[in-house]
């Protein structure tokens, strides 16, 4: 059965892979990561700003001194140390015990992403429908196709969802929609913070509907235009399934996330957590509980803070000299993304070759809907390029848009 480009294996596949498509961001990396390339197309934080030798000292230190330990399996739900310190990180952004977070509630994962992904694993049937913002995070639009949900976008503006589009969308679905899941701080891909008041909406409009909320906030800690609104979850109790991660605040590499559910979601999350994967790497979780008790994390999250405003300034000025009139684009208080909407004609997707014979690469809008929306539009990240390479991107960028918009 091997040696053929054919696939034998076509009719014997589940159903549930019908809808997984390689996600165009992943396909775009390979080409995008060549040298000569300006990426704008990432989402990496900017990994060089830690303090590398200091982490290395620690991780031997880690295994010299814990590593019968780390080097075991440990509790599915995650170490009891490192849900504690997970409450005093939450605890900074108002997510604290007059919330109701308690260490128990809380579940150790592989990045958020395998929180989203067990979330979809325990709400979400075949056929279920989840609202999302239009656009959304690429890896939940992942996540829910191999759920078989679908999912319905709901309009936003530059101050996020749509309170009335949202209400609108709930009864005009063919079935009560299930779940909202929403990134409603420094969006990716849109860096769009939900305003306060309509925090209040949207939850309201979801209570008052029985759909149940997720909230993803990978970024919320990396503002850098004074504090962001705080989290759904910090005023609901346990109305609202909360995903955190140490990703974007210390090393995505390590794959260290959370989901805070009450108890019984919480039993839930974790009989399917252990089905997947066991535990979470009781490694990793030593190294993200020793980083937070020793080294100074506020500080490097406050370094890049500092950093991210300075190439979000670089490429929203950059962006301001040399696009065309007709573009217009989003200017985020914080996180890793800006959203560009392109001159009327112009389609992301099909621009995209041109851009990459001029050595640089954006990731094409339709990545983020679900329905093929997003031609007219982009994301350009700007949290790993120099403000440098940043300026050049935008300069070969605008050069693209320009011809593109002549032909
Ligand atoms: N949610 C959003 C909105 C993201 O942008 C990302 C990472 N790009 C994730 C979840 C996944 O994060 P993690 O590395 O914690 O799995």
């Amino acid at each position: 059965m091997s040696g053929t480009t054919l696939d034998d294996y076509t009719d014997r596949y589940a159903a549930r892979i019908g809808g997984m498509a390689q996600s165009e961001i992943r396909a775009l990396f390979a080409v995008a990561s060549r040298p000569e390339i300006v990426s704008l197309a990432g989402g990496n934080p900017y990994t060089a700003a830690l303090p590398l030798p200091e982490l290395a000292d620690m991780f031997a230190r880690l295994i010299r001194d814990q590593g019968t330990e780390a080097l075991l399996y440990c509790p599915g739900q995650g170490s009891t140390r490192l849900r504690e310190q997970i409450c005093e990180v939450m605890a900074d952004s108002g997510i604290d015990s007059t919330s109701g977070a308690s260490p128990d509630d809380v579940v150790v994962t592989v990045g958020a992403q395998q929180g989203l992904d067990l979330l979809a694993r325990v709400f979400c049937d075949p056929g279920d429908i989840v609202l999302a913002e239009g656009p959304t995070y690429v890896g939940a639009l992942g996540v829910f196709s191999a759920a078989q949900a679908t999912v319905v976008h709901v309009e936003m503006d530059a101050d996020g969802l749509i309170p009335e589009a949202l209400e609108a969308a709930i009864v005009a679905s063919p079935r009560p929609p299930k779940l909202l899941y929403t990134v409603p701080t420094y969006q990716n891909p849109t860096g769009v913070t939900l305003s306060a008041p309509r925090r209040a909406e949207v939850l309201d409009i979801c209570a008052r509907h029985g759909v149940l909320v997720i909230e993803d906030d990978p970024y919320g800690m990396l503002g850098f235009e004074g504090d962001p609104p705080r989290p759904l979850r910090a005023d609901t109790g346990d109305g609202v399934f909360y995903l955190g991660t140490f990703s974007k605040i210390f090393a995505a590499g390590l794959r260290v996330g959370w989901v805070l559910a009450p108890p019984a979601v919480r039993d839930k999350l974790v009989m399917a957590s252990e089905a997947q994967i066991l535990c979470p790497s009781a490694l990793t979780q030593a190294a993200v509980t020793e980083y937070l008790a020793t080294m100074p994390w506020r500080q490097q999250v406050k370094a890049f803070q500092v950093l991210y405003r300075e190439r979000r300034d670089a490429l929203l000025e950059s962006l301001a000299d040399y696009m065309p009139q007709d573009m217009t684009w989003t200017r985020p208080g914080g996180g890793l993304f800006v959203w560009a909407d392109l001159p009327p004609g112009i389609h992301s997707k099909k621009m995209l070759p041109a851009a990459l014979t001029q050595r640089v690469a954006y990731v094409p809008g339709t990545g983020f809907y679900a329905n093929g929306d997003g031609g007219g539009q982009m994301r350009l990240n700007f949290s790993f390029p120099s403000a440098d390479r940043i300026r050049e991107g935008v300069r070969r960028l605008a050069g693209v848009v320009t011809t593109t918009a002549e032909l």
